[in-house]
């Protein structure tokens, strides 16, 4: 059987696009991602990054502090025992995950719990195989796999993934191992203040080691963490080494001066996180769909979400390096999801 159309991915755009597609009745196959640690290891699980934040305070419609009794009658039993006790708050990443995710499915979207690790776009319909080892083809593809926090790629910082190394303040900088110790936070865009800022919460210093004397980060942001009282800024310096031991997990960062590489320091820390920027989630296209110099999927027509194979069509973070925002996210798996309706039915496929 020919699918009409396979939707890869699983955050909001991928979603968005699962909600429509299924009340077009094109029956969409949703590729949601495997459970392995390989993904757990890279962030790139199911229902993607929004899965690894709390609170989610800018997504339109859901101003209640208390969302718990709306969940229970929402959300599949089965599912909920993935979802983070309740704590009084407005909606976080997992909770409006798994409530789109069910909605998706409501409407009749079928989803697979597997990755995609290859395709093939070169004739028609298009091939998918995934790494459960399934063969799947489809006349459409809309691809909405987002994209992964970046690390410096330091061996160190494998070593202590979990113990310690993190690219997810809001997710992790609560537990117990960071509180009321200093931690280091790398990089200098919005993502590093905002992280860095986040984490004075709990530590008792915050480290922003930045390879520059200025912060790429918007004004406001950089003001904010620079008049932190807890945000000490290295300068000019790169990390060498995260330090620690297999007991401990992150002891501390060795770093160097950019303008003196004779020049190191060990930073006291039992946290590190990396905030220096994320890749799209593209590998298993293989190079057949057109990518911008930063590795995102370009959209061929502005405000279309056509890429450079017709018939597969792009949403969500994997082709936006600017908004990034769950909701833009959403909004353009409903637009990739038109779209395909739409070329689907020219195409004579309903
Ligand atoms: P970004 O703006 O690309 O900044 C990445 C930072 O990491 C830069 O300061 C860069 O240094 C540094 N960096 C990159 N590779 C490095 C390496 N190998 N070694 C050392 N440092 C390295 O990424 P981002 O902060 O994740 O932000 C991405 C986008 O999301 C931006 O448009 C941002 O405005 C937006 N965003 C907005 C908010 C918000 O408004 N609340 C929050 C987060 C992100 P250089 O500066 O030297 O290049």
């Amino acid at each position: 059987m020919t699918e009409k159309v396979v939707i890869i991915g699983s955050g909001p755009a991928g979603w968005a696009a699962a909600i429509y597609t299924s009340r077009a009745d094109l029956k969409p196959l949703v590729i949601e991602g495997a459970v392995t640690e390989d993904n757990r290891l890279k962030g790139t699980l199911p229902l993607g990054q929004l899965a690894l934040t709390t609170e989610v305070e800018n997504y339109p419609g859901f101003p209640v502090a208390n969302l718990e009794g709306y969940l229970d009658n929402a959300i599949d039993k089965s599912r909920r025992q993935y979802m983070a006790p309740h704590e009084g708050h407005g909606v976080s990443g997992p909770e409006l995950m798994e409530l789109m995710r069910q909605q998706a499915s409501n409407f009749g979207a079928t989803i697979q719990t597997d990755d995609v690790v290859e395709i093939d776009l070169s004739s028609r319909p298009f091939r998918l195989k995934t790494l459960g080892g399934k063969e799947v083809e489809s006349h459409s593809v809309i691809v909405a796999t987002g994209a992964r926090a970046n690390y410096l790629g330091l061996e160190s910082e494998e070593r202590f993934k979990n113990a310690g190394v993190s690219a997810c303040a809001v997710c992790d900088g609560a537990l117990p191992r960071f509180r009321n110790k200093p931690l280091v936070v790398v990089g200098g865009g919005d993502s590093a203040m905002e992280e860095a800022t986040f984490l004075t919460k709990f530590a008792s210093t915050v480290y922003i080691v930045h390879r520059r004397d200025e912060f790429r980060a918007s004004k406001i942001m950089a003001e904010r963490a620079l008049a932190n009282e807890k945000i000490d800024v290295k300068w000019n310096t790169v990390v060498d080494e995260v330090l620690g031991t297999d007991d401990a997990g992150v002891t501390g960062v060795r770093v160097r001066s950019t303008k003196d590489d004779s020049q190191t320091e060990e930073l006291d820390a039992s946290g590190y996180f990396a905030a220096i920027g994320h890749t799209p989630n593209t590998d298993f296209l293989g190079g057949q769909v057109e990518l911008n110099d930063k590795g995102y999927i370009v959209w061929t027509t502005p405000a279309r979400t056509y890429t450079s194979v017709e018939g597969v069509f792009a949403a969500g973070d994997v082709a936006d390096d600017y908004y990034r925002q769950a909701i833009t996210a959403a909004g353009t798996g409903c637009m990739a999801a038109l779209d395909a309706e739409r070329w689907l039915a020219a195409k004579g496929i309903e």
